[in-house]
């Protein structure tokens, strides 16, 4: 069979797609896994109570029969699509909602749903990355991503081409909860800003995620004012992607605050809050992106699902949602990161591992400097030994790494496992690099 050009982008094989197979299969073995490698959010008791108890109430509402759209329950809902900016009342909730908790003057047109917030970076990055026509010229612009490593979903989404630039980072030593052993990564704004795509046009969007998949960092105010600043003044939208920020699921430690403006194109996801399978993502935008995002949703899906919506509207109304959030997500995580801080040090406390700053999201992110191999090589045998982690290569989309070391010494590890699976998964890590390090003395 032949397929089309986008047919055979979107059908190669890419690293991350076997990567992804591969962590799927391993799962399926019958042989036990430390799975430390996937992005599926926590088992959370008091979470999966109250969503419970909310699906529950849903399906006694009793009218699913209803096709009363102005007197719309939350069955009625699945009953119809939404038109294709998604579930109005759930819209009116997150307008309530957000203008209750920060000053941004929402309205309706200011937000947009979408099948998840990965649906929505393949409309933005497409929307604002690849072939523009200006002043009957093609001009190829790219997203840019202030500072690499970055999430690993963003890499393929292009129809055509790949489109983005990074920026290396600044590697600064810190201290975490008073101790040695860590780093943080800090935006190269000399970099940045002396980029020439960016002095020149060729940059469509910048986006960073806040906190940052894969590392845990949470870039500061100050930095996201100065990148707000260098957005409006070349005149591109800045996308912040807020899947594990505030006010859900607010896995965030460090002092951080959310802003908002028309240059601003915030992006929410119901996933990290324990819902995955719901795929609801939310936009929050100027009315421009909106419809434009609306008018996608309509060739794409109709309507985006109403599922995650229905469940969503009452613990948006009445606040429960960040409540959870502030009350049992973020504090499950943020011990979940001392644990396995701990565990690592406890490994690996005289050899040459430091970890970034855990500031946020649900992952650690470990640099062995000087390994005699690369983390990918580390990768195959660690699998071989029933522990699943990712390495770094996969999160520098946008750069040739193939200079530079630092990509290929770091690792990616999921904390949102069972305190056992954190407890057996670093022993491996740490017996495998103490005999990588131990043999290449
Ligand atoms: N952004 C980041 C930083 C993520 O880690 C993920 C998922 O892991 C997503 C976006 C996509 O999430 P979803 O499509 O489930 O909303």
């Amino acid at each position: 069979m032949k397929f089309s050009k986008f047919g055979q982008k979107f059908t190669q094989p890419t690293g991350i797609s076997q990567l992804m197979d591969d962590l799927g299969d391993a799962l399926k073995s019958d042989k036990p896994v430390n799975m430390l490698g996937g992005g599926n959010p926590a088992r959370i008791e008091a979470v999966n109570e109250l969503f419970l108890e909310t699906y529950q109430a849903l399906g006694n509402d009793g009218s699913f029969n209803n096709s009363d759209e102005t007197n719309s329950t939350a069955t009625t809902s699945m009953a119809n699509y939404s038109n294709p900016q998604g579930d109005a009342a759930f819209i009116e909730a997150l307008v309530g909602f957000f203008n209750r908790h920060y000053d941004w003057d929402l309205t309706a047109d200011n937000i947009a749903l979408t099948n998840g917030s990965q649906n929505a970076f393949f409309y933005l990055f497409n929307l604002f990355g690849g072939a523009f026509n200006e002043q009957d010229q093609t001009v190829d612009k790219s997203i840019l991503l202030p500072l690499a490593p970055e999430y690993i979903g963003y890499s393929d989404v292009h129809v055509e081409g790949q489109h983005f630039m990074a920026v290396l980072p600044h590697i600064d030593e810190v201290t975490h909860e008073g101790e040695d052993g860590f780093f943080k990564y800090r935006v190269d704004f000399d970099a940045l800003e002396n980029l020439p795509a960016l002095k020149e046009g060729r940059i469509g969007a910048i986006c960073c995620s806040r906190p940052t998949n894969p590392t845990g960092n949470v870039l500061t105010d100050e930095e996201m004012a100065r990148l707000a600043e260098i957005a409006k003044r070349y005149e591109i939208p800045l996308i912040i992607d807020n899947a594990y920020g505030m006010p859900f699921p607010n896995i965030i430690y460090s002092d951080a605050h959310l802003n908002w403006d028309h240059n601003t194109i915030l992006c929410f996801s119901l996933s990290k809050i324990g819902l995955p399978g719901m795929r609801t993502g939310i936009i929050v935008a100027d009315s421009e992106v909106i419809e434009a995002v609306s008018a996608m949703n309509a060739v794409v899906n109709l309507a985006p699902t109403r599922f995650g919506a229905a469940i969503a509207t009452p613990l948006v109304e009445n606040d429960r949602i960040k409540q959870l959030s502030d009350n049992e997500i973020k504090p499950f995580y943020q011990q979940q990161a001392k644990t396995a801080v701990t565990l690592l040090k406890k490994e690996l406390g005289d050899y040459p591992l430091v970890i970034h700053k855990p500031e946020g999201a649900i992952f650690l992110w470990l640099w062995f400097k000087d390994l005699p191999i690369s983390t990918s090589e580390l990768y195959e045998t660690l699998k071989e030994k029933g522990t699943l982690i990712v390495p770094s290569e996969y999160f520098f989309p946008g750069v040739d790494i193939s200079d530079y070391k630092h990509a290929h010494e770091c690792i990616r590890m999921s904390i949102a496992a069972d305190e056992q699976t954190l407890i057996d998964g670093i022993a491996v890590i740490g017996e495998v690099v103490r005999g990588l390090y131990d043999g290449a003395k």
